[in-house]
């Protein structure tokens, strides 16, 4: 078996870091009302990691954690804001957003798109789902792509 990749990442102003050495788990995009209000984003990318593997390494430590459900808490940095992680009562695996790692393309998101229906309708999320592996028939999505960028 290969052997896990480091990854790396953390918030806008740099308290809140974290480093982390495993396999990533259930990587997914989630469209849900609390997703969007917490992160200001029309969908959310996440990514599990065993709680284990995991530490926070920034001089701000843990980031805050607030209540958002029975049980569930998540994470955001006390100082910028910046929407970091989701921890599940009693779960030993840790949400971590996808776009607070330092190299966002290596963890793509898999075909799992919760609460799909609840993103506001004019956005069409396209996810190559081969991911940093292969990108085998690129040619659409790529003409897509410039189009979303473009528009952005
Ligand atoms: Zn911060
Ligand atoms: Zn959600």
């Amino acid at each position: 078996m290969a052997k896990p990749k480091t990854y790396e990442g953390g918030c806008l102003c740099g308290e809140i870091r974290y480093t982390v050495t495993a396999d990533p788990i259930f990587p997914h995009l989630c469209s849900c009302k609390m997703c969007r209000r917490w992160s200001g984003a029309p969908t959310v990318a996440w990514v599990e990691f065993p709680l284990d593997d995991f530490s926070w390494t920034g001089p701000g430590g843990t980031p805050a954690l607030y209540r958002s459900s029975e049980k569930t808490r998540r994470g955001n940095c006390p100082k910028c804001g910046s929407a970091i992680c989701a921890i599940d009562d009693g779960y030993d695996n840790i949400s971590i957003v996808i776009g607070s790692l330092d190299r966002p393309n290596l963890i793509a998101p898999d075909v799992q798109h919760s609460y799909k229906s609840f993103r506001p309708k004019w956005w069409r999320p396209i996810v190559d789902v081969t991911g940093p592996r292969k990108q085998k028939s690129a040619t659409n999505d790529s003409r897509l792509e410039e189009k979303h960028t473009a528009a952005s």
